[in-house]
């Protein structure tokens, strides 16, 4: 079996890290330390997004048994406490950065809809949000989370305007002050983190500057957000990555030709959906480079175990017979 993981890459994806204090829920520092062990300690290489680009457009070869790292949007956890796990195992991540984030200290819509429900005082909603009446029990912290999941996925299918409308609306029912300045739990990294953090295994990428769902936006406006956040990123940081990674990721719904044309045309290498599969470096054919396949960064060692094996790519292979 071992001759199938000799031909793919897993690329794994990290969001935020967990900080109890702050109330935030994400990888903990010893699951990702024990991947990185894992990686340095059974034979594995960590290679970085662009190299797997370059691999994939000039047949330049990749070491045996490659596994890479990204983590999306840019939140201090994330320059303060991740990249420096990367550092000490010496194993590249590449960063990508919602840049208004790092700019304006503005913070999306999607935390600011996390935000109402975690802190209001409420323990039932009742409201009607893009015309759609909602209720629900949201007293315990997993009834929360579910409710923000729905209103989250929910939200996803409308305009950016009609979104901010319904997260301003849900505020006003449930009775809770937006801070207009993210608050710690949302705090954004700084230009300074970031050029401080470039190295030898740490680079950063764009990932639109407002992180809209971009296929809800106009042409020109997803044009913008593409454009802008590459060029904001070069402006601050000396080695940048010229690999685009999508606002929530899935191909065909968050974006689609219109954004992989605007990204191909913007001169990136490669982007980055968030859809489940490898790389295929044998079959380059078989990879559409400008919607490129990740693994979500798994909770456990077990799985993460399987997807830097080939256990995870028989599996694949079985099911599509
Ligand atoms: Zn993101």
């Amino acid at each position: 079996m071992a001759p199938l993981r000799a031909n793919v890459i897993p690329v794994f994806m990290l969001h935020r890290i967990e900080n109890k204090d702050l109330g935030i829920s994400g990888h903990s520092v010893e699951s990702i330390e024990t991947a990185l062990r894992f990686i340095n300690e059974h034979g594995y290489q960590g290679v970085s997004i662009e190299q797997i680009s370059d691999a994939l457009a000039n047949n330049i070869p990749l070491p045996k048994n490659s596994v890479a790292f990204t983590l999306d949007d840019g939140f201090a956890e994330q320059a303060e406490v991740a990249l420096p796990l990367f550092e000490k195992h010496k194993i590249p991540v590449t960063l990508f950065l919602a840049t208004d984030m790092l700019d304006k200290k503005s913070w999306s819509w999607d935390y600011k809809l996390e935000y109402i429900i975690q802190h209001t005082k409420h323990k039932q909603v009742k409201t009607i949000l893009a015309g759609q009446p909602f209720t629900a029990d949201i007293a315990s912290y997993d009834q929360k989370r579910s409710f923000t999941r729905k209103i989250r996925w929910f939200l996803k299918a409308y305009s950016i305007g009609e979104t901010h409308k319904s997260v301003q609306h849900l505020a006003h029912s449930l009775d809770v002050q937006v801070p207009i300045e993210a608050p710690a739990q949302y705090r954004s990294m700084t230009w300074q983190q970031a050029k401080q953090a470039e190295s030898n295994y740490v680079q950063f990428g764009p990932h639109t500057c407002a992180h809209n769902v971009l296929s809800q936006l106009s042409g020109e406006e997803a044009k913008q957000e593409i454009e802008r956040s590459w060029q904001r990123i070069q402006e601050e940081l000396s080695n940048p990555c010229p690999v685009f990674c999508y606002p929530t990721g899935r191909p065909n719904v968050d974006f689609g030709m219109r954004e992989k044309q605007i990204v191909a045309n913007a001169g990136f290498k490669s982007a980055l959906s968030a859809e489940s599969g490898y790389i295929d470096i044998k079959n380059k054919h078989k990879n559409d480079i400008y919607s490129l396949n990740r693994f979500a960064f798994p909770n456990t060692l077990t799985d993460f175990k399987q997807y830097c094996s080939w256990i995870e790519r028989a599996k694949n292979l079985a099911l599509f017979r």
